[in-house]
């Protein structure tokens, strides 16, 4: 029996979890108030952090604890702590529903993380589209701020921490850490140069620390269960639950906090099996820009950073997109080129005009109208485009457009020859 909801998500059975009341109720708050109590120090709390393997639950899997050792508290001047709410990898929806139902936790994450960073003031940059959870996080905000868990000198502790909300306007690269630093700037999101990186250049160009929504939401649970529990509930190097958002051909779609280190074959179990019964063609494993993975390998694989990593994808968002025999998987790849293509903020050559040529020969393919040598030019524009470019944009199309002719070529060809596809005979046109 996989273990579920033992952290983000710990409050969802209570009535009403968005509210203070229930979430002090569930052992909430616990943590900060002993810090304001007892100035716990710092660096208990940053080595703790480090134990507990913590990896941020964003997609890139930087190890949580690593990246706040990169902000000395001890240094003069302003500093500044960022939660990316922005949530807008296809197939990810679990940043959201940590807002609407336990908004708390990570008010709550970020307090702690603030402490320890010995920053004084915070903003939480969530997407414009969340209207309920902007609603949630907002009231949120309120009831902290009239108990005395936000403000200045918090239960004459003389700790201060400031923490506001910005909404974004639903820029997919606004995800980016630094497009979204731009952003709440009041400039386009346009991604930065790095080096400098956030931790020295960050927020009107103060050192910055930038965390996901899950990771901060992760921070009290492991302070008050203890880092060796969390570690426990994950495999090494891979500490702790992490939700996977499950979509796709699959009888009960939704998000799952279940242990790192879980194998596929439960995670799809829990997730109602395939739809109609039918046999499962092939999954990305981590959000749209993950590439994609056979079913073979996925029925033999355990869901965590490392055993994805080494099948060739990545675990990135948690985004689990399920895909039944049905598929077309020439018309999947033509609807995220489209995506990124669309989305490409337009600064770097390989990305702006790579993946609108990706997204024209791919919709050319679909449309009856391919050539011989369309897959040789898809992997060739594929591979100029990585790795070169200001943000990994570029590589979330091309790494997918690689993936795709290697695991489904047949298709690709035979779509290519019949202006037609080999899985539902052209129904899909
Ligand atoms: Fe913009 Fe694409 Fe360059 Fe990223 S890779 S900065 S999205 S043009």
């Amino acid at each position: 029996m996989v273990k579920m909801n033992q952290v983000c998500y710990r409050t969802l059975d209570m009535p009403e979890p968005w509210r203070l009341a229930t979430y002090e109720a569930a052992g909430g708050y616990q943590v900060w108030r002993k810090i304001l109590q007892e100035g716990t120090p710092r660096d208990q709390i940053l080595e703790e952090m480090k134990k507990s393997s913590l990896r941020g639950r964003g997609g890139a899997g930087f190890p949580t604890g690593l990246k706040w050792s990169f902000l000395n508290p001890n240094t003069p001047g302003q500093k500044y702590l960022v939660c990316n709410s922005d949530e807008g990898e296809p197939g990810t929806c679990k940043d959201r529903d940590i807002l609407r139902f336990n908004p708390h936790q990570v008010i709550e994450g970020m307090a702690i993380a603030g402490y320890v960073m010995g920053v004084t003031v915070a903003y939480n940059y969530i997407r414009g589209e969340f209207y309920e959870p902007i609603e949630r996080f907002e009231a949120a905000l309120k009831e902290a701020r009239a108990a005395g868990l936000l403000g200045v000198n918090l239960q004459g502790s003389g700790v201060d921490f400031e923490l506001h909300m910005h909404i974004g306007a639903g820029a997919y690269i606004c995800g980016e850490e630094t497009a979204l630093l731009e952003s709440l700037e009041g400039k386009k999101g346009y991604p930065r140069f790095k080096p400098p990186f956030p931790a020295s250049y960050g927020l009107y160009g103060k050192p910055t620390t930038v965390n996901n929504t899950e990771s901060f939401a992760s921070v009290p649970v492991i302070l008050s269960k203890g880092p060796d529990w969390f570690l426990e509930e994950g495999i090494p190097n891979n500490g702790g639950p992490k939700i996977f958002c499950v979509s796709g051909h699959v009888n009960k779609p939704g998000n799952y906090e279940i242990p790192l280190g879980t194998p596929f074959k439960d995670l799809l179990e829990l997730a109602g099996g395939m739809r109609n019964g039918r046999p499962l063609k092939a999954v990305i494993p981590g959000g749209s820009s993950a590439p994609v993975l056979l079913a073979d390998t996925m029925m033999n694989i355990t869901m965590d950073y490392d055993a994805l990593a080494k099948a060739g994808s990545m675990l990135g968002s948690g985004a689990v997109i399920v895909m039944d025999d049905t598929t077309c998987m020439v018309r999947v790849l033509a609807r995220l080129a489209h995506f990124y293509s669309e989305e490409s903020c337009g600064q770097c050559s390989p990305c702006r005009e790579g993946s609108g040529w990706v997204a024209r020969i791919v919709h050319r393919i679909l449309h009856g109208e391919g050539k011989p040598g369309d897959l040789e030019l898809l992997d060739n524009v594929a591979g100029n485009m990585m790795g070169r470019t200001i943000c990994v944009l570029a590589d979330a199309l091309a790494m997918p457009v690689q993936s795709f002719i290697r695991c489904f070529r047949d298709e690709f060809e035979y779509f290519i020859q019949h202006g037609k596809s080999l899985v539902d005979g052209g129904k899909l046109r």
